[in-house]
């Protein structure tokens, strides 16, 4: 496995032209299972396996947690060896972006202001555009992403198609703890009287999924109810949406998404129903 930082040190590990395809997995670090997954994915489908770890600053909020961002790049770089990566590239903010700052970025359209862009004004601008930017310079023929942020999958799927970047958008299930919380580099922060709030999310998923067979009605008034018992914790939003998180089909797949507050942190979960 080959450790890169500098942009320039990148380039030349790129320019050796590693065989193809090439799969990259974009990642913030603090790596878990989760990532772990997207990991184990591209190195079975692919020759060549190029993961980047980088806090990406464009695509965290002011009042945001980007420096508390949990940051383990050793734990991180024996997770990737275990893996199979061939390259790590962990640059510094100074390698991607122009000293004088970002002025042309992606806009996300319509979906970027919806769900978690409403908590999070610019976020999804800020994610399209590191992960434009990376696509660009590691020019990979297929990318992985995980369902856990199921719009900004969705989102990246459609720059994709949208500015037609000619690669293969690889979506991977989310990996879930034993008892149903979704793995997350901010699960570190949930004390374990949190952790115990937190699980209402999936729970409440898992309620909505059960109702399906009743209708999108019923599977909201179920989700809603459980999260409504839970007092520790204060939800963002509770929606169903269609699969591309546009209206909700009467038949077929759609999708269940929560956001709530525990404690200090905020999480995020989805899972599919079958209307
Ligand atoms: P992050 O480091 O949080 O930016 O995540 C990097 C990638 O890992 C993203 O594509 C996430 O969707 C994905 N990911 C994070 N948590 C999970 C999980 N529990 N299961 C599957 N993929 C995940």
């Amino acid at each position: 496995m080959k450790l890169v930082h500098s942009r320039a040190e990148f380039a030349a590990a790129r320019a050796a032209d590693p065989p193809a395809p090439i799969g990259l997995v974009p990642t913030m670090g603090a790596l878990h299972a989760g990532h772990v997954a997207l990991l184990d994915a591209a190195r079975t489908e692919c020759a060549t396996v190029i993961t980047t770890i980088f806090v990406n600053p464009l695509q965290f909020g002011p009042a945001e947690d980007l420096d508390r961002y949990p940051r383990t790049l050793e734990a991180d770089l024996d997770k990737c060896e275990a893996a199979g990566v061939d390259v790590v590239w962990a640059p510094s903010v100074e390698d991607v972006y122009s000293p004088g700052g970002t002025q042309v970025t992606v806009a996300p359209g319509p979906l970027g202001e919806e769900l978690e862009g409403r908590v999070r004004p610019g976020h999804f601008e800020g994610v399209l555009t590191v992960v434009a930017k990376f696509l660009n310079m590691v020019r990979p023929h297929r990318a992985y992403f995980g369902q856990k942020d199921y719009q900004q999958l969705t989102l990246i799927r459609r720059m994709a198609a949208d500015l037609d970047l000619g690669l293969e958008i690889v979506g991977v299930p989310t990996v879930r703890e034993p008892d149903g919380l979704a793995l997350s580099s901010r699960n570190v922060y949930l004390s374990a009287e949190d952790r115990q709030h937190a699980l209402a999310l999936s729970r409440s998923l898992r309620a909505g999924q059960e109702h399906a067979a009743d209708g999108a009605l019923a599977v909201i008034t179920a989700a809603t109810g459980v999260l409504a018992a839970e007092p520790g914790i204060a939800v963002d939003y509770l929606e169903l949406r269609g699969a591309d998180l546009d209206e909700i089909p009467e038949h077929g797949p759609a999708r269940l998404l929560v956001a709530a507050r525990v404690g200090s942190t905020r999480l995020i979960d989805n899972v599919e129903v079958a209307l």
